[in-house]
């Protein structure tokens, strides 16, 4: 697997930056942003642009801007603006200096617009969204003028000036820039720079009823910061023109010229990653938040246990494309397997728990097995793990008639207790119904430690709680949000939430060695043989609540051999 540091060939980005690096064209300037939009929380893709503008810029000992893009007052709180900044630095990136906001350039913005309409490029223009809509014309027929465009220099200096101050209702006029109603790219067909919206903007309150295009203010923004090189992704390709267009527009000779790059956004299955869709699930109470740990976003993987190396190490292993991919979610699952074996304690813990009674080990008696916190790191030590005459196991590991291959526990049969004794099981206690309620078995008092004292092979070994110690949590079992690899699949009258996974989320009570009451929320731990857990900020009162982050079977290395 890539990892952040291992050396790679460089990808597009990197070559262009190289290159302009070799011919001096910014000096030996380079500084990147990432520009959200403070409308949700950020997600998965996000954090790959989040890495690959902030890793570029550690590459090439530039900088990198965290600039909101904050034009759309409507949608737009300072709710987001906080997580943003909050999982930017918890993915371990630092911004330049200050974070930056589109709306601290409301003024500057304004400026040039008058400085266009001066130059004849900009005009103000009295037809509704709908009728520019209907003027615009097709990609093979060009569209028809707006009356506003033979306005003059004066009466459009006027009319903007009075929609600024506030003389026209929402929506009846729009400054838009005059470039050409003919061209084959739509987005150049007189595009709308500004439109009146009275609406309280999370900055800047109601100094404003006008707010710029995205594509006004995000060119022009990157030209005030002095970016080098503007990353987005592909829908953007064909906005470039007209990006290009506004920066000839005011560029003065030595500033630097911003030039943007477009690379394929990151798209997952079995999740959605739009905004719009997030925002509805979080709504609509589908999820119980932004951070409900089976969102795709940035807040709920935190709260699952997903740490920002495997994420990073995902972004790395990804890379960055030209044309647009669909990533297996069981890649991002295997990245995290990945970071997580190397980091979490192993603990016992029993998701389904059956009772066991070791009849011959007194009942009085209390002793402690020293276990591992990680065999893949002795640097982390051992724990004392208590054992006891009544324990869990997993009921998944025992069988009364077993099937051919099940080396676990049935009648008769012999087993490890991991770390602790080989056991027996001799009995099993029915409840009414006739289902297994729980297990009587003996031990081998010369196995202490969990060998055989003849070398006897025994096959099975399980993990276990010792009952009296035990911990009694809620454990959260996540599934895929949605049942489908692409959500947005639908039969015709339906949307993506058709697809959603009725089972995403299956809350049992389990129990758990007494070590991780020594842990706060957020600590993540191996549960021998299950998989990984994360404790919640919900857990109290002694009682923890645990997230499955992931479980220990990696698909991902099944689906691609050699990819490990
Ligand atoms: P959405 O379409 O989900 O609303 P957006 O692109 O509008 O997302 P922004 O807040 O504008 O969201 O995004 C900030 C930056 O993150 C942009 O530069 C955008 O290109 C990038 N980005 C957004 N989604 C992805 C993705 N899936 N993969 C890679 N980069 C992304
Ligand atoms: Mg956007």
């Amino acid at each position: 697997m890539e990892t952040e540091s291992s050396p790679r060939s460089l990808n597009f980005i990197e070559e262009i930056i190289e290159e302009d690096l070799r011919t001096g064209k910014n000096g030996d300037t380079v500084l990147t942003r990432f520009p959200p939009e403070p409308n949700g929380y950020l997600h998965i893709g996000h954090a790959k642009s989040i890495c690959l503008n902030f890793g570029i810029a550690k590459r090439y000992a530039g900088k990198c801007n965290l600039r909101f893009d904050d034009t759309n007052p409507e949608k737009e709180d300072v709710e987001y603006v906080d997580s943003i900044k909050e999982d930017v630095e918890w993915l371990g990136f630092q911004w330049n200096a200050q974070p930056l906001y589109a709306s601290d350039y409301f003024g500057r913005l304004y400026d040039w617009a008058v400085m266009l309409i001066k130059k004849g490029k900009a005009y103000v223009c009295d037809m509704s969204a709908d009728e520019i809509a209907a003027t615009r014309g097709t990609p093979t027929q060009p569209g028809v003028e707006s009356p506003g465009r033979k306005r003059s220099v004066e009466e459009n200096l006027d009319l903007f000036e009075r929609m600024k101050r506030g003389e026209f209702p929402d929506g009846s006029r729009v400054l838009r820039a005059r470039v050409d109603m003919a061209s084959p790219n739509m987005h150049m067909r007189d595009p709308v720079m500004y439109r009146i919206k009275r609406a309280e903007h999370h900055r800047t309150g109601s100094d404003w009823c006008i707010y710029p295009m995205y594509d006004y203010a995000h060119g022009q923004s990157d030209y005030m910061e002095g970016i080098t090189h503007s990353i987005c992704t592909l829908e953007f390709e064909v906005h470039r023109p007209l990006y290009d267009w506004f920066l000839d527009q005011i560029i003065e000779p030595g500033k630097i010229r911003p030039r943007q790059i477009e690379f394929a956004r990151l798209n997952l299955t079995y999740t959605v990653m739009s905004k719009r869709m997030l925002l509805r699930l979080v709504k609509e109470g589908f999820v119980k938040g932004w951070d409900d740990p089976r969102m795709p976003t940035i807040a709920g993987m935190r709260r699952r246990g997903y740490t920002p190396e495997s994420l990073r190490a995902f972004a790395a292993t990804i890379g960055v494309a030209k044309r647009d991919t669909v990533v297996d979610m069981a890649l991002l699952e295997h990245c995290v397997r990945d970071d997580l074996n190397k980091k979490a304690r192993r603990v016992m813990g029993v998701v389904n728990p059956l009772k066991v009674i070791i009849e011959n080990y007194p009942e009085d008696k209390s002793e402690e097995f020293e276990v591992k916190n990680n065999p893949e790191d002795e640097s982390m030590g051992t724990r004392r793990v208590p054992f006891s005459r009544t324990l869990y196991i997993e009921r998944d590991d025992f069988m009364e008639n077993p099937v051919k291959g099940f080396f676990r526990l049935s009648p008769g049969k012999e087993v490890r207790l991991r770390a602790a004794y080989l056991v027996t099981c001799t009995g099993v206690i029915k409840d009414e119904k006739g289902g297994v309620a729980e297990l009587r078995c003996t031990c081998d008092p010369d196995s202490r430690g969990g060998d055989a004292p003849d070398g006897r092979r025994v096959k099975g070994t399980l993990h276990w709680v010792a009952a009296p110690t035990a911990v009694e949590s809620q454990i959260r079992l996540y599934d895929r949000l949605f049942t489908k690899e692409d959500p947005t699949v639908v039969d015709e009258g339906q949307d993506f939430t058709a697809n959603l996974n009725p089972d995403s989320m299956k809350i049992v009570t389990g129990f758990v060695e007494p070590s991780v009451e020594e842990y706060g929320p957020g600590a993540i731990f191996q549960f021998e043989r299950l998989g990984y857990f994360c404790m919640d900020p919900e857990s109290a009162n002694g009682k923890p609540v645990f997230n499955r982050t992931v479980s220990l079977k990696d698909s991902w290395t099944k689906a691609a051999p050699g990819a490990k």
